[in-house]
């Protein structure tokens, strides 16, 4: 392994340390195999060998999709690049139609990655979420859980919530809802993401509503 390709997991617990293989990009074309392991949580996660703690790898990690053209720059909040800005206004003139995003963790990564992957618009579904949340008061963190579309019209929207105990629940958020959203998205140029690696996210929502 060179230097590139290597991290060291400290355990959060007991302080053990542990050399790990690094992957700084993923492309989902060629690597399928580490696409999987990304959807499952996997790749980054790590169990340490003398206390048994789970922790996961944070070191910035970018995935490709050369397929369905999008890419998703996971960036860990204790690993920020300024570059990180130049180089996504770069890939925006290179590569014009491709979808650009920024997350901060792994479960942002994989929700990304199924919304992309499914055909749906990330900003129609935060907006579905934003709806979904102001009618039912659900609180927590919200995760995209699932999309069906037929005829090009979505038929089904599944939400999980994340609570603050820990728990989960899931929710079926009516179609139209996201329907609506989708629309409100195309009409209104504010709603389109700028060029580079935008992070699309509820704050990012909520500051596209005041
Ligand atoms: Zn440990």
């Amino acid at each position: 392994m060179n230097e590139d390709s290597k991290y060291i997991c400290r355990c959060p617990v007991c302080g053990h340390c542990a050399e790990v293989r690094k992957y700084p990009s993923v492309n989902a074309s060629s690597e399928p195999d580490l696409r999987l392991k990304i959807l499952d949580g996997s790749l980054l996660r790590w169990v340490c060998p003398a206390c048994g703690e789970t922790t996961y790898a944070e070191y910035p990690l970018l995935y490709h999709d050369p397929g369905r053209k999008f890419m998703i720059w996971m960036v860990p909040y204790s690993a920020y690049d300024p570059n990180i800005e130049e180089y996504g206004l770069k890939v925006a003139r290179l590569l014009p139609d491709y979808t650009c995003r920024k997350v901060d963790n792994v479960l942002r990564l994989a929700e990304k990655i199924q919304i992309f992957e499914q055909g749906a618009s990330d900003v129609a579904v935060e907006l579905s979420e934003y709806v979904f949340r102001q009618e039912s008061g659900a609180s927590g963190n919200f995760f995209f859980h699932g999309i069906r579309f037929d005829g090009g019209l979505c038929r089904e929207l599944r939400i999980s919530v994340v609570k603050a105990d820990g728990g989960h629940e899931y929710y079926n958020v009516s179609p139209e809802i996201y329907t609506d959203c989708e629309a409100i998205v195309e009409r209104n140029p504010d709603m389109k993401p700028g060029p580079g690696f935008v992070r699309v996210d509820y704050s990012w929502i909520m500051s596209k509503l005041k």
